[in-house]
């Protein structure tokens, strides 16, 4: 049932503004009055426009009251109050809602979900032979939840769209794909078609998991072209050279192009030369020969 008309209290406006002004602490705060709503029985409320700045839409609202016969209006409450179209912060969310995936910092902790989609039962023994057979697949990990099949797909998709994908700049500018590099290291399970870890310290995927068609410049197996030179080929003359003939060990035969080198290759001498052929076979076995004792 409406509030029945109140005179007394429908008509104190000024005691309302005073009321306003003395919360806001200026009155050049409170503005222009905006009407009154009848609460309740011998209960008014008044608003008032505020200016204050980043305030667009709210009003100052104040609460009137008065005894039963009484004609003394009373201040009951005085609040700044959001009206249609007020200019208000975005709704309050909690702070596990709130986190988006790379907000983690070192030290930050996840609340724990027991309801989390993204993974399934997993090495605890349910009893239930259906149940365990998933975890037959996860032995040895002693993990009491594994990825499920909503999880590795989210993940999938997430990891095939983002920059360590097929359309990268750095795999669009690749010559050949991670699939075929040999840093690249093989997931387990069902991920391994499509994905792999990189284990290259020069590709800035180093530690990362990337798509079999992403690809890098540090590929395992492609090569850096040559680069372009300003300097010209060096200019070499063969007929202003003396061309110098080199025996096998890189040493000048002796004698060669000189003078008398003749004279120096008659037999017998260079036999007193220590490093002559054949003063080295000199006391030693003439092949076929044996030493007397081998004899
Ligand atoms: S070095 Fe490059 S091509 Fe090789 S696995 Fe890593 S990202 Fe892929």
């Amino acid at each position: 049932m409406a509030a029945t008309k109140d005179a007394v209290l429908d008509s104190a406006v000024e005691l309302a503004r005073r009321a306003a002004e003395e919360v806001a602490q200026d009155p050049a705060l409170v503005g222009e009055h905006l009407g009154l709503e009848r609460e309740g029985e011998r209960l008014v409320a008044h608003r008032f426009a505020t200016t204050a700045p980043g305030y667009v839409g709210w009003a100052w609202t104040v609460t009137l009251a008065r005894v039963p016969r009484g004609r003394t209006p009373t201040v009951c409450e005085v609040d700044l109050l959001p009206g249609d179209g007020a200019l208000l912060p975005p709704p309050w969310v909690p702070w596990a809602e709130r986190l988006r995936p790379g907000d983690l910092g070192p030290g930050d902790v996840l609340p724990f979900q027991a309801d989390d989609e993204r993974l399934d039962q997993g090495y605890e023994a349910t009893g239930d032979l259906d149940a365990d057979q998933l975890a037959l697949f996860e032995l040895g990990l002693g993990r009491s939840r594994v990825l499920s099949a909503a999880g590795r797909s989210q993940a999938a998709d997430r990891w095939y769209a983002g920059s360590h994908g097929p359309m990268a700049p750095t795999a669009l500018a690749a010559d050949a794909p991670c699939s075929t590099c040999g840093f690249l290291v093989l997931l387990a399970g069902s991920l391994r078609t499509e994905f792999g870890v990189c284990a290259n310290e020069w590709s800035p995927e180093d530690g990362r998991v990337v798509s079999m068609d992403h690809g890098c410049g540090a590929h395992s197996e492609t090569d850096a072209s040559a680069a372009p030179t300003d300097w010209p080929d060096p200019v070499t003359d063969a007929d202003e050279l003396d061309l110098v003939g080199l025996d096998e060990s890189g040493v000048d035969e002796p004698g060669q192009d000189e003078p008398g080198a003749d004279e120096q290759d008659e037999p017998g001498a260079g036999e007193a030369g220590p490093q002559e052929p054949a003063d080295r076979s000199e006391g030693h076995d003439e092949p076929g020969e044996l030493s007397g004792d081998q004899e």
